[in-house]
C-alpha cells in the first residue's frame, strides 16, 4: 500500500495530488447533508448533482398532489435548534414545492452551493489502488479526484420505466413522475392515461381528474390507501411542537422509524391495540369500521404475522372501498386481493377512491392483460383502445440499488459493483462494501433506508460514516474497506430480520424485494430491525474500534 506522508492539518501531504477530500454524488438530502458536517470537519467536499437545483427526490418528483408522508414537523433537519425554530411549515403533510423551498434554505444558509456542481451528472466512479482514491467521472467529461466517495444517491431516484412496446412513437406527451418537468405539462382538458397506482399515482389521479377532459387509469395492482386527513397546521399546533422540539428530535432518533408520532399530525394512523381480528365478533369489526373507516383493517395485532388475520383485515378494507366506490364492479376491481396488507409501503390519499366516482375518470384493469402496446393516439390493450393526449407513467423506481447499479462503479481489482450485485447487493452496515475501499452509501441496501423517515436516519448515518472520516483524517489513514466476512454477517442478520414480516410472504411482490422490475433478484432491500437497532449495531462497531473494517 502506497504510504504519503501527512500536513499538519492531518491530511495526506505529497503526490498524488487530490482535487477533494471527500466527493458526494447527489445533492438531495443527504448529500447537503454531508456536505454540511464533512465541511464543519474541515474537509474539502465536493457535491456532484445531476439535476439543474438541488432537493434530490424533491426536485424530481413534481407531479401535481406530490407530498411528503411523514409530519412536515418532524420531516426536517434537527442539527440547527435555530433553523427548526425559524422554519415555518404550513401544512401537516408538506407539498413538494415547500419541502423543495427548504432544502434550497438550506443551500442558502449554511453556504452550500459554492460547493456544488449542478448539471453534472456521474457515470462512473473507479478506485485508484495506488493513490487510495476515487476519480468520479461526470457524463461531459470531467475527472474529480478525492480520497472519499460517498454516493448520496437515494433510495428512490432511478425511475422505473417498463419498455411498453410503441411508446416511442405516441404523437402527445410522456412524462414520468419522477423526471416531472420544472416548466409543468399542459393537462387542463386533455385525454389523460396514468400508469401506476403506487403512491405517485395515487397522489397525482385526484389532482389529474380534477383537470383532465377524461382520466383513464391503468391499473395493475389495486392498493391499499389511507386518507391522510392533511391540513393547515395552526399558529398554536407548530407552537406546541417548537417549544418542545428537542425532545421531539430524541424521540425521533430513539424511534424505529425516525418519527416521534408526537407532533399531533399521524392523523391516517390508528392506535394498534391488543386486539386480536381472529377473536373479533362482527359487531366489533363493525364498530372498527364506524370508527377507524379505511383504516379499520389497521387496528389489529395479529395481522402482522398471521395471513388469515390478515385477510380477514383486508376484507375489511374492501368494504369500505364497496361503501365508497358507487359502482359494484369498479368497486371490486379497485379492491386489494391476492398478496397481504403490510406488504408494501403504505399510501396515504386525498381522496383516491372517490376520485372513481367522478364522470370524468374511468378505470382499465390490467390484472388478466396487460398494455398490448402505445399507438400513436393511445393505449392499446385487450379491452379496447383508449385515445389519449397525454400519458403520465408513475411505475416507480428500481428502488435502492438502481442508482447505483446504473453507474460504473468499479472497486479494487476492477470488480464492478452491477456484476457483484447481480443476485443480491451486499452492504456492511448498510453504508459501505467489500471490495469498494474509501467508498459509502448513504440510505442504502441493508439500512433502514426507506423503512425510516429520511432526515433523523440521514443525520444519525451520515453522522456515523463522518465520524470514521474523521477518525481516518485525524490518523492519516488512507484506507477504509469493509471485511467480506462482516459483510456476509450482516446480510445474513437483514435477511434474518425480515424473515416471517409481511414484507416477505411468497405472495408479496414489491419494490422492497425488487419485484417491480423485470430480472432483478427477490431480495428484501432495507433493514427492516429498526432505526434504533442499526444506530446501536453501527456505534457499536465504531466503539470497537471500527470492528470490521480494515483500516490503515
Ligand atoms: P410504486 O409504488 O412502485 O408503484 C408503481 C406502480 O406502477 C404500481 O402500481 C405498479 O404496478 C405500476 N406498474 C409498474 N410497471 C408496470 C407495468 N409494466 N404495467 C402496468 N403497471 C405497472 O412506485 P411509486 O408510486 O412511485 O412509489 C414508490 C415509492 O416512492 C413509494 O412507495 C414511497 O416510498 C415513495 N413515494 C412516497 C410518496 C409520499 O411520500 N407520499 C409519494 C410518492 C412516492 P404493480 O404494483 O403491479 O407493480
Amino acid at each position: 500500500m502506497a504510504s504519503h506522508g501527512r500536513s499538519v492539518t492531518g491530511r495526506p501531504a505529497g503526490p498524488p495530488a487530490l482535487d477533494f477530500d471527500v466527493v458526494v454524488v447527489g445533492a438531495g438530502m443527504s448529500g447537503l447533508y454531508a456536505l454540511k458536517v464533512l465541511r464543519e470537519q474541515g474537509l474539502r467536499v465536493v457535491v456532484v448533482e445531476k439535476a439543474p437545483g438541488v432537493g434530490g427526490t424533491w426536485y424530481w418528483n413534481r407531479y401535481p398532489g406530490a407530498r411528503c408522508d411523514v409530519p412536515s414537523l418532524e420531516y426536517s433537519f434537527g442539527f440547527d435548534p435555530d433553523l427548526e425554530q425559524e422554519w415555518v411549515w404550513t401544512e401537516h403533510f408538506a407539498s413538494q414545492p415547500e419541502i423543495e423551498r427548504y432544502l434550497n434554505h438550506i443551500a442558502d444558509r449554511y453556504d452550500l452551493r459554492r460547493d456544488i456542481r449542478l448539471n453534472t451528472a456521474v457515470c462512473s466512479a473507479t478506485f485508484d489502488e495506488a493513490s487510495d482514491s476515487w476519480a468520479v467521472e461526470t457524463e461531459a467529461g470531467d475527472r474529480l479526484r478525492a480520497r472519499f466517495c460517498i454516493m448520496a444517491t437515494g433510495g428512490l431516484s432511478a425511475p422505473n420505466r417498463p419498455p411498453f412496446p410503441g411508446i416511442d412513437r405516441f404523437g402527445g406527451t410522456v412524462v414520468q413522475t419522477s423526471l416531472w418537468p420544472e416548466q409543468g405539462v399542459e393537462l387542463e382538458g386533455r385525454r389523460i392515461g396514468i400508469i401506476g397506482t403506487g403512491s405517485s399515482g395515487v397522489q397525482s389521479i385526484p389532482e389529474l381528474a380534477r383537470v383532465a377532459a377524461h382520466l383513464t387509469v391503468f391499473q395493475r395492482t389495486p392498493t391499499f390507501t389511507w386518507p391522510s386527513h392533511n391540513k393547515l397546521l395552526t399558529a398554536g399546533e407548530q407552537a406546541a411542537v417548537k417549544k418542545r422540539y428537542r425532545e421531539i428530535r430524541r424521540e425521533q432518533a430513539r424511534s424505529p422509524s425516525g418519527t416521534a408520532g408526537t407532533t399531533g399530525a399521524l392523523s391516517f394512523q390508528v392506535p394498534i391495540d391488543d386486539r386480536e381480528i381472529l377473536a373479533s365478533t362482527p359487531e366489533e369489526r363493525e364498530a372498527v369500521l364506524g370508527e377507524f373507516g379505511f383504516s379499520a383493517c389497521r387496528v389489529w395485532v395479529d395481522t402482522a404475522r398471521d395471513l388469515e388475520a390478515n385477510e380477514m383485515a383486508v376484507e375489511l378494507f374492501r368494504e369500505m372501498v364497496r361503501r365508497t366506490v358507487k359502482d359494484p364492479e369498479l368497486a371490486e376491481a379497485l379492491s386489494p386481493r391476492g398478496y397481504p396488507l403490510g406488504c408494501k409501503r403504505p399510501v396515504i390519499d386525498a381522496g383516491y377512491f372517490d376520485t372513481f366516482n367522478r364522470d370524468n375518470v374511468s378505470l382499465v384493469d390490467l390484472r388478466e392483460d396487460g398494455i398490448e402496446e402505445i399507438t400513436s393516439t393511445g393505449i392499446r390493450t385487450a379491452q379496447g383502445h383508449v385515445e389519449l393526449d397525454v400519458i403520465v407513467l408513475a411505475t416507480g423506481f428500481d428502488a435502492m440499488t438502481g442508482a447505483l447499479t446504473r453507474m460504473d462503479i468499479r472497486g479494487r481489482d476492477g470488480r464492478l459493483l452491477r456484476d457483484d450485485w447481480a443476485d443480491r447487493p451486499r452492504t456492511y452496515l448498510g453504508v459501505s462494501m467489500a471490495g469498494y475501499p474509501n467508498l459509502f452509501v448513504s440510505v442504502g441496501p441493508g439500512s433502514p433506508s426507506v423503512l425510516a423517515s429520511y432526515p433523523t436516519q440521514i443525520e444519525l448515518q451520515l453522522g456515523w460514516i463522518a465520524a470514521l472520516l474523521r477518525h481516518a483524517f485525524e490518523k492519516g489513514f488512507t484506507f477504509v474497506e469493509a471485511d467480506a466476512a462482516y459483510q456476509d454477517a450482516w446480510c445474513d442478520h437483514v435477511d434474518a430480520v425480515a424473515e416471517g414480516t409481511m414484507f416477505t410472504a411468497p405472495s408479496c411482490n414489491s419494490w422492497y424485494n425488487g419485484q417491480n422490475v423485470e430480472g432483478k433478484p427477490r431480495v428484501f432491500l432495507p433493514y427492516a430491525g429498526g432505526l434504533t437497532v442499526y444506530m446501536e449495531r453501527c456505534n457499536a462497531a465504531a466503539g470497537n474500534g471500527y470492528e470490521g473494517f480494515s483500516i490503515r
